[in-house]
């Protein structure tokens, strides 16, 4: 595979941006392809290579990149403006398509990515019962802020603490085990009172692709009523992903806050929190915990949200639960035929391979999983024209746009990679 203008745009984009990339996860060794272009399913690099893309910008391009639809209604939005500073219809319908779909949603405030989603939560939850301390999960992802990159997964996954946190911004941070009660009930035993939220990935995306074990939100959702504890459930990846009501929906447990982002805007920054009115009306104007954003709900994210909304009909969700189950089958098919250790997860259109013989329930079980290995498979499905994302702590995504005949090319390419272990 010819890289040769991949190479040349790497070495000068590290004289110009730190490692040349704007966020850590994308680069990878010995340096990454530089896309020119992306539609449906397929990336196009810039040395004429194509690309079956199972990364789909981390998350969010869950019906293939440049759907018609979604293009164009941004390009007719694009032509009546770009950013208000003052409210929009648009706004208001998004908003009611959130509430309409989502158990927990009474009210949202929308904002501009997930990090913002978690950050603003955060504080309504510490603003709301005038706690300080959270609990979040090991190995949980939930954006780039101080409070939360504390033994967080994605890019930072398995990193030493990240200097540049205050001390004082993360000794409020707990930290548990997921899928685990008992770690739990120790922290709110230990901390009576004290704890303003718990925030969780309902399946943990940032470490892979890892399932609540039955029982494990419900027990959340109690353990926190009974304590006057707010649950977050963090759903930037699950959200209009797994189903049209997100992971809460799926799973039946309804939190009282909820995070999202990716997908709701249609592949442009987005982020929102939603929930209980009760708690939602607590941000300014209408209540005192401030939350602001210059590009907040801006015109061509909400347009490019509802139609995507457009997009995710029952009949959709329903396509995608086949496709997941026909990938993963397809995926234990090869993995069946060799003499390899591994584990395969998923849930509806997220998915992971794991080269372990271990059961990955948690951080700790997939910290020392085999990523050399890893790293060999990504490098061999690359060279065969199939993009995943570089490391083993991030999920593999299907959208909409994947054809059975770029699942079985996949598959192809896969039983390749994997012979070569
Ligand atoms: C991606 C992600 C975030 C952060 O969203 P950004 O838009 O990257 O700031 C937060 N939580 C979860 C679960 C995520 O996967």
């Amino acid at each position: 595979m010819n890289l040769d203008n991949s190479k040349k745009l790497y070495e000068e984009a590290v004289n110009y941006l730190p490692g040349g990339v704007n966020s850590p996860v994308r680069a990878f060794k010995p340096y990454p392809f530089f896309v020119e272009k992306a539609k449906g399913s397929k990336l196009y690099d810039v040395d004429g290579n194509e690309y079956i893309d199972y990364c789909l910008g981390y998350g969010p391009i869950l019906m293939g990149h440049a759907n018609d639809k979604v293009v164009e209604a941004s390009k007719m939005q694009l032509e009546l403006g770009t950013d208000y500073g003052v409210p929009s219809q648009q706004e208001v319908e998004l908003a009611k398509e959130v509430v309409k779909r989502v158990p927990c949603a009474e009210m949202v405030r929308f904002c501009n990515s997930g990090t913002e989603a978690t950050m603003s939560a955060i504080r309504l939850a510490r603003g709301i019962t005038g706690r300080d301390k959270i609990i979040k999960f090991e190995g949980a992802y939930h954006g780039a802020h101080d409070t939360v990159l504390v033994k967080p997964g994605s890019g930072a996954a398995g990193l030493p603490d990240c200097p540049g946190i205050p001390e004082d911004a993360a000794k409020n941070t707990l930290l548990a085990c997921f899928n685990d009660e008992e770690s739990i009930r120790k922290l709110i035993n230990e901390n009576k009172d004290e704890i303003a939220c718990i925030i969780v990935e309902p399946i943990m995306g940032n470490i892979g692709c890892i399932p609540p074990r039955e029982g494990y939100l419900e027990f959340l959702r109690e353990i926190t009523e009974e304590n006057g504890i707010i649950f977050i459930i963090d759903e930037v990846i699950t959200g209009f992903r797994i189903a049209k009501g997100g992971a809460q929906e799926y799973y039946d447990v309804t939190p009282d806050l909820v995070t999202f982002g990716k997908i709701l805007g249609g592949g442009f920054p987005i982020g929102a929190i939603a929930g209980k009115r009760e708690f939602i009306e607590q941000f300014a104007p209408s209540g005192k915990i401030y939350q602001a954003g210059t590009f907040s709900g801006n015109p061509m994210s909400i347009s490019a949200g509802l139609a995507t909304m457009d997009i995710l009909t029952d009949k959709f969700y329903k396509d995608m639960h086949d496709k997941g189950e026909y990938f993963r089958k397809g995926i234990e098919d090869v993995l069946g035929k060799l003499k390899i250790n591994y584990q395969v997860t998923g849930v509806e259109s997220m998915t992971e391979v794991y080269f372990t013989e271990n059961e990955v329930i948690d951080y700790e079980s997939v910290k020392n999983v085999d990523t050399k290995s890893f790293d060999k498979y990504f490098h061999t499905l690359l060279e065969n024209g199939v993009f995943i994302a570089p490391s083993q702590y991030e999920c593999i995504f299907l959208s909409s746009a994947h054809t059975t005949e770029d699942l079985d090319n996949t598959f192809d390419a896969m039983e390749t990679a994997l012979k070569k272990l």
